[in-house]
């Protein structure tokens, strides 16, 4: 039977999927990667689809979706294959006593997605605690280890991965620490729920329910049964600006080594777009998640059309009211707005 995307999404859109592959172990998804090579269907690797918007067309090539579930943890060092889910990652290397990672709770996706974007939340980024990545190299057909260096992070959420089929994640090591506390809690409502000053620490456990809590009470981790969490989690990018306009100037916005990076949820909620809008507009399939106007949900029976039909309605506002450009966050494919 034909798998759609909209069943390995978590916006839940998107059409059918030309032949999909499971990768059950790293040597399987080498070989897999290989045969895709070998022919000129063309190639998407897939994790757990939680950044990914596919057009209605669907794909009509090979999707490997990355399911090896392999880890290591050696000291201070975790090893995981690129399809472990990221949380459950989380969930034990704390229970093992290491901490680092524990901002990063809630998060869905895979392994091999956090380099993708250099996934952060609540203070931490995924570079923060890299100590290397392994890839596969579609171009040589070789496998390398690589260094954070030349993952290309810097800019917000962006990595030499990201928009690039050339290279795909085989594993991550991550280095942590033992010694019972956490990073630094640089997120003012964390440290306050875990009575802490900004910057003092706690017990990791503790870091990851305030995390938890605070990503709950805006639609951020994954539910079935709430349509607020049927998105990729915020659908724009914060934008960085060399220059803020006039308008946005009332913006929030913090330094950016290429200028001051915005508040995405600030502009679409003042351009006049608050939490729940587009329940009205359109056909009823898609809204602003009702706790965070940066999530664009699927209501139900959305299409990819409906979506971004919607994102551009957002963006537009946006840009008619403050003179900024929002770009997408997630990953689009056959699609565009
Ligand atoms: C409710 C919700 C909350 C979220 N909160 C956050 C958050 O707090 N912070 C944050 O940063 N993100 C967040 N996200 C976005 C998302 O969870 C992350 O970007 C995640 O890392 C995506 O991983 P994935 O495995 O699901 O990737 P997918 O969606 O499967 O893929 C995304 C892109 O990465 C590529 N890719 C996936 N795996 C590999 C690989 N092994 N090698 C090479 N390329 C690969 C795909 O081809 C695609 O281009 C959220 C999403 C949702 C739905």
């Amino acid at each position: 039977m034909t798998m759609t995307f909209a069943e390995l999404t978590t916006m839940r859109v998107g059409g059918p999927i030309g032949r999909l592959e499971v990768a059950r172990s790293t040597p399987h998804a080498i070989d897999l990667l290989r045969d895709a090579g070998d022919t000129d269907e063309p190639l998407l690797v897939l994790g757990g689809g939680s950044n990914l918007v596919v057009g209605d067309v669907g794909w009509d090539g090979t999707v490997v979706r990355m399911a090896s579930g392999e880890f290591d943890i050696d000291g201070e060092l975790v090893t995981a294959a690129a399809g472990v889910e990221w949380d459950h990652l989380v969930r034990t290397v704390l229970a093992a006593g290491l901490s680092g990672v524990e901002a990063l709770s809630g998060i869905p996706g895979s392994v091999g997605g956090t380099p993708v974007q250099n996934v952060g939340a609540y203070g931490t980024v995924t570079s923060d605690v890299l100590e290397s990545v392994t890839v596969f190299d579609r171009t040589t057909d070789e496998v390398e280890v690589w260094s954070p260096e030349r993952c290309g992070f810097g800019t917000h959420r962006m990595s030499v991965f990201k928009h690039s089929d050339r290279w795909v994640v085989l594993d991550v090591t991550y280095r942590l620490r033992r010694g019972g506390q956490s990073a630094p809690v640089t997120f003012p409502a964390v440290a306050k729920r875990l009575g802490i000053e900004v910057g003092g620490t706690a017990d990791p456990a503790d870091v990851r329910e305030a995390v938890l809590e605070q990503r709950r009470a805006r639609g951020m981790v994954l539910d079935a049964a709430d349509h607020d969490t049927w998105s990729v989690g915020s659908f724009f990018l914060n934008p960085v600006l060399a220059e803020v306009p006039d308008r946005a100037r009332e913006c929030p916005g913090q330094p950016d080594a290429k200028g001051t990076k915005l508040h995405a949820a600030w502009l679409i909620q003042h351009a006049g777009f608050g939490p729940g809008y587009g329940s009205d507009w359109g056909n009823g399939t898609v809204s602003l998640s009702t706790r965070h106007t940066l999530a664009l949900t699927n209501r139900g029976g959305a299409t990819t059309a409906d979506v971004l039909k919607f994102a551009a309605h957002i963006r537009d506002g946006v840009q008619s009211t403050f003179d900024v450009d929002l770009t997408p966050e997630c990953h689009l494919v056959n699609c565009s707005f």
